[in-house]
């Protein structure tokens, strides 16, 4: 989250902490409901294994906290676990779930993919690609591409959404990725895209240590 603060992509307030406490004192500095996230670098698809708890209420954060610690041991019972993440609830109701990713090809270099987001992004695999680096015209003709381009133009007369707020992620995540070759392959999974802007709710990446 630090990493993409520093190239200026939105992200939701939160923190990472290693202690039931802690979290009930970060949750009570964050207005509403809370999400909260296991945090290990041996579990990647954290809501396989129940590791994501939305709509947390100050009341329940301490017991979600140990909730999602057993049941990560439960999946694993001897993955590291760093602690839990405590984060700002996106509205997802006005939003679209959207994917910016990168992977390092060898031929190539660093291909550079948008698309719808979520969970499901696997099985939609509604997503286009270019080489990075992309200029605006590109990173804007990717955000036309994809089948689901109207839902983020606003269907069914909900509103449309920040697409000049996706268009600017995409080239961000272009100058990051070209930045530091070290880093072999990053996904923002959500996105999240309404009509007010973009929150990057969610980020994985993997470093060659060799390249560092
Ligand atoms: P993972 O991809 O590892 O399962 P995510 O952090 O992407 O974990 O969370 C899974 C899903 O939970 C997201 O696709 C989104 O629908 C929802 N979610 C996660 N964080 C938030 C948030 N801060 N606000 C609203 N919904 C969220
Ligand atoms: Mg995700």
């Amino acid at each position: 989250m630090e990493l993409l603060d520093a190239y200026g992509i939105p992200t939701p307030d939160g923190e990472v902490v290693d202690a039931p406490e802690r979290a009930v004192e970060v949750a009570a500095g964050i207005d509403g409901d809370v999400v909260m996230k296991i945090v290990s670098p041996d579990i990647l698809h954290k809501s396989d294994v129940g590791g994501v708890a939305v709509g947390v209420g100050a009341d329940a954060v301490a017991d979600t906290y140990a909730d999602l610690i057993a049941r990560a041991r439960a999946y694993q019972p001897d993955a590291t676990i760093l602690g839990v993440q405590v984060q700002e609830a996106v509205d997802l109701d006005d939003g679209v779930e959207t994917i910016v990713g990168m992977n390092r090809d060898p031929q190539f270099g660093p291909l550079l993919l948008f698309g719808l987001g979520g969970i499901f992004v696997e099985t939609l695999e509604d997503t286009t690609c270019r080489v990075a680096p992309v200029s605006e015209p590109e990173a804007a003709a990717m955000t036309r591409e994809i089948d689901a381009a109207p839902l983020l133009r606003g269907a069914r007369g909900r509103d449309p959404v920040a697409v000049d707020g996706v268009v600017e992620v995409i080239q961000r995540l272009s100058q990051l990725v070209t930045d530091f070759p070290a880093i072999l392959e990053l996904d923002i999974n959500p996105l999240v895209a309404t009509p007010d802007g973009v929150d990057a709710v969610d980020v994985r990446l993997t470093v060659d240590p060799e390249a560092l």
